[in-house]
């Protein structure tokens, strides 16, 4: 009885009154109405079987969809613990790396509450889970004025920005450095706090010095091994002067004693000796630029100014060697910002080597210089005619590679170094005959502080000098 006891009564009586009134009705009297009311008794019975059959077999199939539903619910619980069991464990080994890593980690919310932070952080700031990152916060050994630093970089965050900074901090070992990067920590599109890395990288900023001023020292090193063989040149050069001003003042002497002279007679004679005299001073000067260790410094260099000063510091080694030292000089060069000694002191190692290769040379000994413009750089270029590069041209860049027998084999090593602190390439290109090497140099840089120490005031850019200058 799908529908209860009330309703198949119901249903039944209903049916009991159609019947007697058809009988009534139908065949005029209520003769018929037993053998009738049998017949729908057993109509009803043989529906209430069907219905009931039916019924039976509906509550089959759900008590079976109920089972498959139990199961399934079943087998989801234990994936789902078996997944927290899973994020449970990998939260452990995170919390563990985040924990136990060398850098201070923590994130705060846009109260300043901290709501994840480690180990190195807690012990360098002094402040725990739960806690307010504010003004009073008991810094361990940060001062108020690294909380001022910290909060302005909180407050970047939460404008939205990842920031990345570098920060150095007084500290009662000494100056620390440490690299921060924050994160904006985001809910939808509103910003609701930021994450911290913070990394202490003192010890490589030690090693970066360190290495810095072992660059420096070498530097000059080699720059005054290179002076030195060019200080027996020089010392010719400067009795050039020196003999001019003696038979300057001998002749006026004599013409003086001998009474044959007006002073207006003697007067370009004595301005000849002047000359002579700034002429040595000047070779002097330029040797003792060259050998001065200053701290490094920038400021715009006109390179052909430099080329030019290179190339007369090595007049008389080319002179020497009966090789002939060509400038070609691009007519308007960019200017490039860097350490004028340390331009000079690349220009001097890849001329020498020049002069040097051609030295060797049966045919005509020429090296050139020549200057041009590339795509926002200047480059300059070093050409000779000697035999060609020894090897592969990474071997020659090798610190203490050489083939001379007096060689230090530094030259090409730490001319390579001084280019890329200046944010240039310095590199050997083929040649058919001879070897060139090439280095650019980015107009106007900008970049950060030059390597190498040593520096003077640019050199001055007048074209006494007895190579050829050609402009391009
Ligand atoms: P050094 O001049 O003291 O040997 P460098 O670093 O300047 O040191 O040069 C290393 C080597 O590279 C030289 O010994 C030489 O073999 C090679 N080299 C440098 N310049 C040239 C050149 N212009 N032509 C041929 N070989 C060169």
């Amino acid at each position: 009885m799908p529908w209860g006891m009330a309703a198949q009564s119901a249903a039944a009586g209903l049916c009991g009154a159609a019947i007697v009134a058809n009988a009534a009705l139908v065949d005029g009297g209520l003769a018929a109405v037993p053998l009738q009311s049998a017949g729908a008794v057993v109509v009803a019975l043989v529906a209430s079987l069907v219905l009931s059959a039916e019924l039976r077999r509906q509550g089959r199939v759900l008590e079976a969809e109920n089972q498959r539903r139990r199961g399934a619910e079943a087998r989801l619980a234990q994936l789902n613990a078996a997944l927290e069991e899973r994020v449970a464990a990998r939260t452990a080994e995170l919390e563990s790396v985040i924990e136990n890593t060398t850098d201070a980690i923590w994130s705060v919310d846009r109260a300043g509450r901290v709501n994840v932070i480690n180990r190195i952080a807690r012990n360098r700031l002094g402040i725990h889970l739960g806690a307010a990152f504010t003004p009073d916060s008991p810094f361990r050994d940060e001062s108020a004025r690294v909380w001022k630093v910290v909060r302005g970089l909180h407050d970047r965050a939460f404008a939205g920005e990842a920031v990345q900074v570098e920060l150095a901090v007084e500290a009662p070992d000494g100056v620390r450095h440490a690299q921060v990067a924050l994160h904006p920590v985001r809910a939808g599109d509103r910003v609701v706090g930021a994450t911290v890395f913070s990394r202490d990288i003192s010890q490589r900023k030690r090693d970066e010095q360190l290495h810095r001023q072992h660059q420096t020292e070498l530097a000059h090193v080699q720059r005054l091994g290179t002076m030195g063989e060019m200080a027996a040149g020089l010392a010719h050069e400067i009795n050039q002067p020196l003999g001019a001003i003696a038979n300057f003042a001998q002749g006026a002497v004599r013409r003086l004693q001998a009474e044959t002279v007006t002073p207006a007679a003697l007067l370009p004679v004595i301005e000849q000796i002047a000359a002579e005299a700034l002429r040595g001073g000047e070779i002097i000067r330029r040797l003792r630029e060259q050998m001065r260790k200053d701290e490094p410094h920038q400021e715009a260099l006109d390179i052909n100014a430099l080329a030019q000063a290179s190339a007369r510091l090595l007049e008389s080694e080319a002179r020497q060697h009966s090789v002939a030292l060509d400038l070609e000089l691009a007519g308007a060069l960019p200017a490039v910002a860097g350490d004028p000694t340390q331009i000079e002191q690349v220009m001097i190692n890849l001329l020498l080597n020049g002069i040097e290769a051609s030295a060797g040379s049966a045919g005509a000994r020429r090296v050139v210089l020549r200057t041009t413009t590339e795509s926002g750089a200047v480059a300059v270029a070093v050409s000779d005619n000697g035999a060609g590069l020894p090897g592969p041209p990474a071997d020659v860049f090798a610190p203490f590679f050489t083939t001379k027998r007096h060689g230090l084999g530094m030259g090409l090593s730490i001319s390579r170094s001084i280019i890329e602190a200046h944010g240039g390439r310095l590199e050997a290109l083929p040649a058919d005959a001879g070897a060139t090497f090439r280095f650019t140099l980015p107009a106007a840089w900008r970049g950060g502080h030059g390597v190498f120490g040593g520096s003077a005031e640019s050199l001055g850019g007048d074209s006494a000098c007895g190579a050829g200058v050609r402009r391009a």
